[in-house]
């Protein structure tokens, strides 16, 4: 007897011109099974998807981009060792594959541990006994060192309290909007130690954003959980692992063996068989937006996931996304609001007070001012003390531009329609967005002026000059103050940022400057000041969720300041947080000096509304690449006229193709154009079929080249 195999690869193929490939056995084998199949020249890691009795009718078969060969190639090794993976699980990467429009295969694949390709069922089984949990000390530089995580439960808040009931209570999806410091992690933690000794066989996932914060919630999940569930209870998965560390955690996950996986966005793909509660912290933070490849939104499928697999999902932030707060809204008339159960935790633990919101009028500053008089005495007052404080400016780098006065010569990058950023460290120009580098020119490249000077600034610059103005400063025991910096350059090696972040928990830091990296998250007892230098970019700016993103980046910059209330009492001190601003009246800062998510939150919804954009709309990008823009934006003109006649495109809004805002990286051209619909449904039907027009579009006329193409669901900015 013979069988038809289909299995999803990662193969270039698109996924309309069809996922599976289809391979012949003397068995059935069970869908989810892992297999080795050939592919052309190579052998590759697939997932068999269906197995068919094959009476020589291999045509009447869905279509494969095989199915015209005759005979079908055997199907290799099946790796037998390991369980199927489960139809929860392939369901979730047919979602997403489906709803991102991409390969079944490449989704399925990138869901899986590298190593898994290379595995033998001998060495598999080895490592199946083994299950050790992943070994991943940075040793002394743990947070465990910077502070004393609680190993036993504390006494909870009478919110704390509330939201846990809630949540035993109910199901679905539940949305924790908590202050910064409101003690959303300890929710989580009861949240999750609940179901895991109700039920045996129970699963927790918990996401974060960024992978500098796993150390901390490691720290954290395993003093609470290790000694009770045993070691190797609570595993991590993150793209900073080893191929290695990876792989042992997934086995771990998807044996069972591991009952808390923690992640960033690509741990939603986790195999988890017993899986039934999903945490993702930080809900609204962009980072759970994959931004290449499979642009999917890791918060977004986590919910689908909680759905599909009947598992309670908790999304926890101080400035939920706009998206997230929509569906916690009661449901009113025809809006789909009101599917999330809201839980509020308005006040900080151990009555800590959120710190008060200082602006600085810039307009009233001498011109060319970096920090006024008034900042610059109140961070030498905390100094004087003892407390630290926290400098912020989204820029890194010395100073944006170079720039000649005499000629009007500005550093330019020759492959992008953007200025190198100058880096006074190594003395560099820096592309950041193509990563071209060269040496500092000693004089004007075009005019041979000696005196090209920067332009603005970056954190860099920010940090020299505070080390200007504080020269004369001394500490409490007569010493000089303490600046460090904490940036993308500043802990590109590896375990610098775990060594500068204990270096500020262990007190031998005084000023803080960073970007947005030190504003996010992190649990800092003594720092009672925070600054934003210059905030002001992001007001008005073209890309509609800027405001959002300003005012969420600015609330989690505060829940920085003052975490600690017994701390603030013992110096007698409280917490501040200090904006520059030339637009101190604007309603988004308003909202910001009185904490106030909801007074900035509505307005911003009902603007949406009224503008019919997201989460009122469904939004879609078709991205083109292309040699010159007036290739891309034809193709893109080309494939807007080809989508006319397909089932949808009355319902879907399709604007004018337009360069994007850095319109060239690396020598390539680059145009996008929106699509938008008050239907889900209809602007994901019209994707579907537009993708094999796309790909017949894509070769330009005169065999000159080849379009690249992408759809991005759901963008971000645009
Ligand atoms: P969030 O995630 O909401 O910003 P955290 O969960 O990090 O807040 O809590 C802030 C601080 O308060 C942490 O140091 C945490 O250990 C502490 N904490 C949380 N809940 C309690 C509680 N019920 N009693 C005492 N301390 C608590
Ligand atoms: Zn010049
Ligand atoms: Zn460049």
């Amino acid at each position: 007897m013979s069988w038809r195999i289909d299995v999803a690869v990662h193969t270039p193929a698109h996924a309309a011109l069809g996922d599976l490939l289809s391979y012949a056995s003397d068995r059935a084998l069970a869908p989810g099974t892992l297999v080795r199949v050939p592919l052309g020249r190579r052998e590759v890691l697939g997932v068999v998807w269906r197995s068919a009795l094959d009476e020589g009718e291999v045509h009447a078969a869905p279509p494969a981009p095989d199915a015209s060969a005759m005979t079908l190639k055997p199907v290799g090794i099946a790796l037998d060792g390991l369980a199927p993976l489960g139809e929860a699980w392939r369901d979730l990467v047919m979602f997403t594959a489906r709803y991102y429009q991409r390969s079944l295969g490449e989704i399925a694949l990138a869901a899986l541990p590298p190593q898994l390709r290379d595995l033998t069922n001998v060495q598999l089984s080895r490592r199946l006994k083994r299950q050790a949990p992943p070994a991943q000390a940075p040793a002394d530089h743990t947070p465990q060192a910077m502070q004393a995580p609680q190993a036993l439960p504390v006494a909870l808040t009478q919110e704390q309290s509330e939201a846990l009931a809630r949540i035993e209570a109910g199901s679905g999806t539940f949305l924790l909007f908590g202050s910064t410091g409101s003690g959303k992690t300890e929710v989580y933690l009861r949240a999750v130690a609940t179901l895991l000794e109700r039920q045996p066989d129970a699963q927790a996932l918990v996401m974060v954003p960024e992978i500098n914060l796993t150390p901390q919630l490691e720290t954290r999940f395993k003093a609470r959980f290790d000694a009770r569930f045993g070691n190797g209870s609570v595993v991590s998965l993150h793209s900073g692992m080893t191929h290695p560390q990876r792989l042992a955690s997934w086995l771990a996950a998807h044996s069972g063996a591991a009952r808390i996986v923690l992640g960033t966005r690509m741990a939603v793909f986790a195999s988890m068989p017993g899986l039934q509660l999903i945490v993702v912290d930080e809900e609204h933070d962009p980072s759970y937006k994959q931004q290449e490849g499979a642009r999917y939104s890791a918060r977004d499928l986590a919910v689908w996931r909680g759905q599909r697999e009947n598992a309670r999902v908790l999304l926890g932030s101080a400035t939920p996304s706009l998206e997230s707060w929509h569906q916690s809204r009661p449901a009113a008339g025809t809006d789909s609001g009101g599917r999330y159960q809201r839980l509020a935790m308005p006040s900080r633990v151990g009555a800590g007070a959120l710190p008060t919101v200082r602006t600085v009028d810039m307009n009233l500053q001498p011109g060319k001012t970096v920090i006024s008089g008034v900042l610059l005495d109140a961070i030498g007052q905390r100094v004087a003390r003892g407390e630290q404080s926290m400098v912020f400016l989204n820029r890194r780098g010395y100073a944006p531009v170079l720039a000649c006065g005499d000629c009007g010569w500005k550093s330019e990058c020759p492959h992008c329609s953007a200025y190198r950023v100058f880096h006074k460290i190594d003395r560099t120009l820096r592309c950041h967005h193509c990563g071209f580098a060269e040496r500092v020119p000693r004089a004007c490249p075009a005019c041979g002026n000696l005196d090209i000077a920067p332009v603005g600034r970056g954190t860099e610059r920010l940090e020299e000059h505070l080390g200007e103005l504080f020269a004369d400063v001394k500490r409490p025991d007569g010493t000089p103050v303490r600046i460090a910096r904490i940036d993308a350059d500043s802990t590109r090696a590896q375990g610098a940022l775990e060594s500068q972040l204990a270096a500020v928990h262990a007190g031998e830091v005084d000023v803080l400057v960073g970007t947005q990296m030190i504003a996010k998250g992190h649990d800092f007892r003594r720092i009672t000041l925070v600054a934003a230098i210059n905030p002001d970019g992001a007001l008005f700016s073209s890309d509609f969720r800027a405001p959002e993103r300003l005012f969420s980046l600015l609330m989690q910059s505060a829940g920085r300041a003052g975490r600690d209330a017994a701390y603030l009492a013992a110096q007698g001190t409280t917490a501040e947080m200090w904006l520059q601003t030339h637009h101190g009246q604007h309603p988004l800062f308003a909202a910001l000096r009185r904490h106030d998510y909801t007074s900035f939150a509505e307005p911003e919804l009902e603007d949406r509304r009224a503008a019919g954009m997201p989460p009122f709309a469904f939004q879609a990008l078709l991205r083109a690449d292309a040699r010159t823009q007036e290739a891309a934006q034809a193709f893109l003109t080309a494939a807007s006229a080809a989508a006319d006649v397909l089932e949808g495109a009355d319902r879907v809004t399709r604007y004018p193709a337009v360069p994007l805002a850095i319109q060239r990286v690396a020598n390539v051209e680059r145009a996008q154009m929106l699509l938008e619909s008050p239907s889900r449904a209809a602007l994901q039907r019209l994707l579907a079929a537009w993708q094999p027009l796309l790909h017949a579009l894509r070769r330009e006329p005169e065999g000159k080249g080849v379009i690249r193409w992408l759809i991005d669901v759901d963008p971000h900015s645009i």
